[in-house]
């Protein structure tokens, strides 16, 4: 079941999404070459919790980590560990928050000092995705327009898109109703409604669709192993046109 917010809800969802892209602000200032995949989960953990909230991933399902943080083909779910990041890498860094009642969720894909031509136009064109497909996100438009933009944006481009994870709406839980795939048909699927609020979140790999689970059970890999980057924001739907509430 979808829920719609009211006013107070989204009130607090917005201070839970003010800590996540907060968090993220601090990775992207601290972030260096050499750094472990936990050391950038602690840093999360810090500044969410400095807050007074909770991390939103840590326990969910069982995952071990405050964040996801995915290293080059991989691409979500990377439980936090001894890898470190060198430089010419890229790490996905998916968090959320969880405050006075309610989650919230964002990733970024961020370059480890200077990344090659081929992969810098992967991360900026996947996050462009995000953006077409959140401005696809308007009153009366239907989720297959969602999902459709961030297809036709990423196949146009030559790259390969993740069909078996997808976004999904976010509040009290922080998976909820409805799911929000990277790709669908447009007209096609449930209306968008004033009050809803999902996250949209591609995951785009260089090329090839495939990818799979690791043996430790959570992280997912590409099949070919290329390299794949994830962005994502929580949007609120409004009559006025969508609002990024994980804006940094
Ligand atoms: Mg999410």
């Amino acid at each position: 079941m979808v829920s719609i917010k009211s006013a107070s809800d989204i009130q607090k969802m917005l201070e839970a999404a003010k800590i996540a892209a907060e968090a993220l602000n601090v990775v992207e200032t601290k972030l260096r070459p050499g750094m472990t995949t936990k050391e950038i989960d602690k840093i999360v953990h810090q500044v969410i919790t400095s807050h007074g909230a909770k991390p939103s991933f840590l326990g969910l399902y069982g995952f071990p980590g405050s964040a996801c943080v995915s290293v080059n083909e991989e691409v979500i779910h990377g439980i936090p560990g001894s890898r470190r990041v060198e430089e010419g890498d890229i790490v996905s860094v998916d968090l959320g928050a969880f405050y006075k009642g309610f989650h919230s969720d964002t990733c970024f894909t961020f370059p480890v000092g200077q990344v090659a031509d081929d992969v810098k136009k992967l991360l900026e064109d996947t996050n462009a995705s995000l953006y077409e497909a959140i401005n696809a996100a308007q009153v009366g438009a239907r989720l297959g327009d969602v999902s459709h933009t961030v297809e036709a944006y990423c196949r146009e481009r030559g790259y390969g898109i993740v069909q078996n994870y997808c976004g999904h709406g976010i509040g009290r839980e922080v998976h909820e109703d409805p799911e929000v795939p990277n790709h669908g048909r447009a007209g096609h699927g449930m209306r968008l409604v004033e009050g809803m609020t999902i996250c949209i979140e591609p995951m785009i790999n260089m090329h090839g669709d495939g990818v799979h689970t690791m043996p430790n059970q959570w992280t997912v890999v590409t099949d070919n192993g290329c390299w794949a980057a994830h962005f994502e924001h929580e949007i609120l739907i409004t009559e006025n046109g969508p609002v990024i509430l994980t804006k940094r």
